[in-house]
């Protein structure tokens, strides 16, 4: 499965804490289109890092629904839960370098922190300098310093952020032990070699995290492009937390016209019938 490393190599990366609902299933056929026609590979990764929010149980139902939708990945799926020492590696040659520091504050003495525009708290820098008197380390933090990162995104434009402001000092070793999913996802992108990366526009607010961490890492940096992201009547992201429905897939052809149509390739009508091998031919 190895190609030129100029290839453009492509991946869906659902967090199985749920079943497939749209919303994942739009990321998905959205990447999976673009890696085709660009004559690329496009792998699948279990972003089951948060061990705790997933389940294997979930995992399986994912690869079953995909299956069902007629996707076919490159290669092995990618378990993150796997894949730990790579991550403490990471972690390791960042604390080599000095970027990141222990912390040992609490939830509780965070919780009159800024809040990014994302909804996480901001770090307000307590144990940057050194851990205060008489505190464990909990976590790991890298420091960001005053750093602006900016890239084209190939849909949504140019984005600019200022990372002090907008995420502030962000976690990579969790209290709980789990590593975080900024950079369990660096990581992993990283080693499968992807040279873009087609999410919902849920995680743009991610991307500058990631990118500041591949620079502090030494990584390349792939192309992005982050796709509208489907909301149920109320306005909100189909997710878990919203209680999405799972995908139908004892009815896969009519699922999978529906995300198409999401995307904006307007499938003729009368597939809206057809099964998911004429849908996708
Ligand atoms: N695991 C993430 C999610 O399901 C997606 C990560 C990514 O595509 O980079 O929201």
């Amino acid at each position: 499965m190895t190609t030129a490393k100029s290839a453009y190599r492509g991946r869906f990366a659902p967090s199985p804490s749920g079943p497939l609902h749209f919303g994942s299933l739009v990321a998905a056929a959205g990447s999976f289109l673009e890696a085709r026609t660009r004559g690329g590979e496009w792998l699948l990764r279990m972003e089951d890092v948060d061990q705790p929010r997933c389940s294997m149980a979930a995992a399986g139902e994912i690869i079953r629904a995909l299956e069902a939708l007629g996707f076919a990945w490159d290669g092995e799926v990618v378990w993150q839960s796997r894949r730990t020492e790579a991550y403490a590696a990471a972690l390791e040659r960042l604390k080599a370098a000095g970027r990141v520091f222990p912390c040992g504050c609490t939830r509780r003495e965070l919780a009159d922190s800024a809040i990014a525009p994302d909804g996480a708290a901001i770090y307000p820098g307590t144990c940057r300098q050194g851990l205060p008197e008489g505190r464990a380390p909990r976590a790991w933090r890298i420091a960001v310093g005053d750093v602006r990162i900016s890239f084209d995104d190939a849909i949504q434009g140019r984005v600019v952020s200022d990372l002090a402001s907008e995420a502030g000092d962000f976690i990579l070793l969790r209290a709980d032990g789990f590593y975080a999913y900024q950079l369990a996802m660096v990581v992993d992108d990283a080693e499968a070699g992807i040279t873009h990366v087609v999410r919902g526009a849920d995680l743009l607010a991610s991307t500058p995290r990631q990118i500041f961490l591949q620079q502090c890492l030494g990584l390349p940096t792939p192309g992005y492009a982050h796709l509208p992201v489907a909301v149920n009547a109320a306005g909100e992201k189909l997710s878990k937390q919203t209680r999405a429905a799972p995908v139908d897939i004892s009815r896969p052809g009519p699922a999978l016209f529906a995300a198409l149509d999401f995307l904006g390739q307007r499938p003729p009508p009368e597939l809206s019938r057809a099964t998911v091998a004429e849908i996708w031919a």
